[in-house]
């Protein structure tokens, strides 16, 4: 089960139409753009980024989105086949192993018969030895890549042109982090027309001297690479688009961590070159200068914009109470693979904006929404503390994301209760772990009972990421019971004993009298009945 969960583990978001978006040129009922991001292999943090390359480009309105990860470095990638024709546009957030011929057979066909392609940041790095790869993202570097990879591109500013420079060397170098200006070099494609002629993205690695076949390539954007921060003193091509067969692929070099992806450079320019690269056109709106700006780097939370949407979709799910689809028969339930998070069977548990619908249970702790968030924070000498839902939910897939404090311990109860018969309303059931890593975290231990572990063995430790939003899924179905995080399977167990039914319950643990205070944080809560 485990290796079939490497071979595609997919999460799907399916976007919608914001109704504050409709009135841009893109008709509201126009079908999502379907996108699928293969990661799996980096020297980057992808475990960390591609959350946010799926916020942002779900937070244009126009794209839905799923994951294909690939194994891990080393181990055998002849499984890892992504139907790639099931898709508008492949989004690379890989860096890693050889792919398999079939494979790399598939994605040439997929581009070159008008699919599209974007390559982030450290995709470019990828692939040195693949020549139609390099050909799809015109330039790149690492990888043992010199002179027979291609010419240097770059603009050069007395003869106000590109030019292309064959000499030999190495290709791919960065200097130290920093934030750098942007400046668009062409106004009239389709990803730059209606942005401002410059702008700054906040501190990223700038890549240079990268290197490729430049064939039917496009720089559309530059920045100089500084010699005081250890740069080349070039302008360095930025964004590229590149034609490729009937198919059309963007690359940008921005984007190298979570703060760079945090930079509204990254994320607007991104969101339009993946719709550039599925259907050679924009139609999201032009951003000016009050946004993209040049004298302070802006920056965002790509979560957000989906915190808006879900308030959004809770406030419509209001309004069409008795017009809601039915639930997916358990009856089709693929217990092999991931829940898929879409638009038409979830609901928001949480709005949003406060607490509707949530009870706080025993302890103290305090629980207050802030930008889209709830946060639960200790209170001394407090037992355990849980805000739960007013609903029961019986089988269902959950799915949050969660940031909790390395000194705290919490949890998420499922099919949980709180009973005045049973030790003072004390709550009680299976627990979903939170915790840092290296720790419990996804385990499921019955809170409250006396019986401890219901996960016999914990054997991952590592996959939640401290200090970084992760994001949680479960399943519960019968006495089955299955977590995930950030994509990766961490349980998948049977439990005769415990509840069937139950509230959802965030924890918030107990601290000791000279500890804390500390701080856990919960944000797009969803659910689906099954
Ligand atoms: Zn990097």
């Amino acid at each position: 089960m485990l290796r079939n969960l490497f071979v595609f583990a997919v999460a799907t978001f399916i976007a919608w139409v914001a109704p504050g978006q409709s009135a841009f040129s893109q008709p509201a009922e126009r079908p999502p753009i379907r996108v699928l991001i293969v990661d799996g292999q980096n020297n980057h943090q992808w475990q960390q980024t591609t959350p946010l390359i799926e916020q942002t480009l779900i937070g244009s309105g126009l794209f839905e989105v799923s994951v294909a990860t690939s194994p891990p470095r080393g181990e055998d990638m002849s499984g890892f086949q992504p139907r790639f024709a099931d898709f508008d546009v492949v989004v690379s957030n890989y860096n890693g192993d050889a792919w398999a011929e079939p494979t790399r057979r598939a994605l040439e066909k997929f581009v070159g018969s008008g699919g599209g392609l974007v390559a982030v940041h450290a995709a470019d790095n990828s692939f040195p030895d693949w020549h139609e790869y390099n050909r799809m993202i015109g330039l790149g570097g690492w990888g043992g890549r010199d002179e027979r990879a291609g010419p240097y591109v770059r603009w050069n500013d007395d003869l106000q042109r590109f030019t292309r420079d064959t000499r030999p060397g190495s290709g791919g170098t960065h200097g130290s982090r920093t934030p750098f200006v942007v400046v668009v070099r062409d106004s009239d494609h389709p990803i730059t027309r209606g942005l401002p002629k410059a702008w700054m993205q906040t501190v990223d690695e700038l890549y240079g001297k990268l290197r490729g076949p430049a064939e039917n390539m496009h720089v559309l954007a530059t920045a100089y690479s500084e010699p005081e921060t250890g740069g080349t003193g070039e302008h360095e091509p930025i964004l590229m688009s590149i034609h490729y067969g009937q198919g059309r692929a963007f690359h940008t070099t921005l984007g190298h961590d979570v703060a760079a992806m945090n930079g509204l450079a990254f994320q607007i320019t991104l969101q339009r070159g993946t719709e550039w690269a599925a259907t050679g056109d924009v139609t999201l709106p032009p951003v000016g200068p009050e946004i993209l700006t040049m004298d302070v780097p802006a920056t965002r939370d790509p979560a957000e914009l989906i915190a808006a949407e879900d308030a959004n979709d809770a406030a419509k799910d209001a309004d069409d109470a008795d017009s809601e689809e039915p639930a997916a028969s358990s009856a089709a339930i693929d217990f092999d693979a991931i829940p898929i998070v879409d638009k038409d069977h979830w609901k928001a548990l949480f709005n949003g904006q406060d607490l509707s619908g949530w009870t706080q249970k025993n302890g103290t702790a305090t629980y207050r929404v802030e930008d889209g968030v709830i946060v639960g924070k200790t209170a001394t000498g407090s037992p355990n503390s849980f805000l739960c839902t007013d609903e029961d939910f019986g089988d269902f897939e959950l799915a949050f994301e969660v940031d909790c404090d390395r000194e705290l311990n919490s949890g998420v109860q499922i099919r949980s209760r709180s009973i005045p018969e049973f030790n003072k309303g004390r709550v009680h059931g299976p627990q979903v772990e939170i915790e840092a890593a290296p720790g419990e975290s996804g385990y499921l231990y019955s809170e409250g009972t006396g019986r401890g572990w219901l996960s016999p063995a914990h054997p991952i430790k590592d996959a939640y990421i401290n200090g970084s939003w992760n994001r949680y899924l479960v399943r519960a179905v019968g006495p089955r019971i299955q977590t995930w995080i950030n994509g990766q399977l961490i349980e998948d167990l049977e439990d005769e004993e415990s509840f069937r039914t139950g509230f959802i319950g965030l924890q918030v643990h107990g601290i000791g009298k000279n500890e804390g205070p500390y701080q856990v944080r919960w944000r797009n809560i969803r659910i689906r009945p099954l």
